[in-house]
């Protein structure tokens, strides 16, 4: 069975016994989560989150990017999340490259230019947290009472780690 035959297998499953299609768009807890899209992590289980609970924001890296602020914009303005929690972890594929090895892959292998993007690499797994916290915090288009935290998530463990 391909992997796609198996989503679906899983989906009719799913679909058979689902009793949450009552629940309203903005998030019960309020809470928006930006995490990486790592495929260790699985933020509902080790948050204890249901469905309608909370927007989960993922992204390589779980980054402060434009796009993410794009996403706790419309979180906050239009569905009534007041808190952020940033979650990178140990482990991440983020810590394994530069700019520069990723735009030399990329001229190598497509031929394509992309001198331009920052992937958003990094080599400091809690000063990584703390840059993205800073960046919402700092945010023109994020209000001062949004609170904002950052935690490491150890894949080893399955532990959260705040850092400050
Ligand atoms: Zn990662």
């Amino acid at each position: 069975m391909s992997t796609l035959q198996e989503f679906l297998k899983a989906n009719e499953t799913h679909a058979s016994t689902f009793s949450k299609g009552h629940l309203p768009m903005p998030p019960g807890k309020q809470v928006a989560v930006l995490t990486c899209m790592d495929a260790r992590l699985d933020p509902a289980r080790f948050l204890g989150l249901e469905e309608g609970d909370a927007h989960v924001i993922r992204n390589a890296g779980g980054r402060a990017s434009e796009d993410a602020i794009r996403s706790l914009v419309i979180s906050q303005q239009l569905l009534g999340t007041n808190t952020v929690v940033v979650i990178h972890h140990t482990d991440c594929g983020m810590l394994t490259f530069s700019n520069a090895d990723l735009h030399t892959k990329l001229k190598k292998e497509l031929n394509a230019d992309a001198e331009h993007i920052d992937f958003l690499p990094f080599k400091d797994l809690e000063q990584s947290v703390r840059d993205d916290v800073a960046a919402i915090k700092n945010s023109p288009l994020i209000p001062k009472s949004v609170e904002v935290s950052g935690y490491i998530y150890d894949v080893k463990s399955g532990r959260l780690l705040p850092v400050t």
